[in-house]
């Protein structure tokens, strides 16, 4: 469904010169859940903006369902870690999530029932006449996935949604992804910096190494599919897949980041 070859970008302008992503080659296939985790500042929104079209990569390519991007694709949706800044505060809750909706060839009755349909899968089917100013962090983010939601993307594109949220209302709202991945089997891009997240919520995971990016380790997350924010948390593989991962990002930071690449879980 996606492809990432080769993807680097080099920041240039006013004198300076930042190489984030060095050279990152991964794809995830139709219906999959990959977190990306990687420290602070290591190029995970660069990466993101250059899948979702929205930043030209210095060098390297991305498809989608084989589709050079070359823009923002039609089929990709983005929910940002901002959510403050990613809603208007002059629209209601509802006019939000049909705003991308007026791109697309559709009825305004489709509209409304996607608009309704996504909300009530968030839960919030009762804020569709709220302003985002009136409702929580946690609900205006949720309303912000409501929006990529019923925008009917293939997939779905999240930059540290849950970053700036409470502890509570980010395992809410992880969970609700996880349901709503398995619901409606859409493909999703999940990028964090919190390890624990990442092994939480995804199939697989892809550590990447501090910048300048480049892949450092790919894990599949042989968890149960079924996850439960107390029981999945305090199991013992849950712990033996953090720890892999955290030695992965530490190894990384003390060498030359070089390329390490296999898809078998770690060793029990
Ligand atoms: P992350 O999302 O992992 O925290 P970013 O992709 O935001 O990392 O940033 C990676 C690196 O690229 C950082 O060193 C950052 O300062 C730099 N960077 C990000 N955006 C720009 C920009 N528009 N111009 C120049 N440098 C940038
Ligand atoms: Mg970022």
């Amino acid at each position: 469904m996606l492809d990432v070859r080769g993807l680097k970008k080099v920041y240039e302008g006013s004198g300076r010169r930042v190489e984030a992503v060095r050279d990152l080659t991964f794809s995830v296939a139709a219906g999959e859940l990959v977190c990306l985790v990687g420290p602070s500042g290591c190029g995970k929104t660069t990466l993101l903006k250059c899948v979702g079209g929205l930043l030209d990569p210095t060098a390297g390519e991305v498809f989608l369902a084989g589709r050079k991007v070359t823009g923002p694709p039609p089929g990709m949706a983005f929910v940002f870690q901002e959510y403050g800044r990613s809603l208007f505060p002059w629209m209601r809750v509802g006019e939000n999530v049909e705003l991308p909706l007026k791109q697309k060839d559709l009825s305004k009755a489709r509209r409304r029932e996607l608009v309704t349909d996504a909300l009530a899968s968030v839960g919030l089917a009762d804020a569709t006449g709220a302003y985002p100013w009136q409702l929580s962090g946690g609900m205006q983010q949720r309303v912000a996935i409501a929006r990529a939601l019923a925008y009917e993307p293939e997939v779905l594109l999240m930059d540290e949604p849950f970053a700036a949220v409470d502890a509570q209302t980010r395992a809410d709202l992880e969970d609700l992804v996880r349901r709503l991945w398995r619901e409606r089997g859409i493909t999703i891009l999940f990028v964090t910096h919190d390890i624990d997240e990442a092994v939480y919520l995804g199939e697989r995971v892809i550590v990447l190494s501090a910048s300048p990016t480049v892949v450092r380790e790919r894990l599949t997350v042989d968890l149960p599919a079924e996850r439960d924010q107390v029981r999945t948390r305090v199991a013992p593989r849950f712990a033996e897949l953090r720890t892999h991962v955290y030695e992965q990002i530490q190894a990384a930071k003390r060498e030359v980041a070089q390329p390490v690449k296999t898809d078998a879980p770690p060793p029990h």
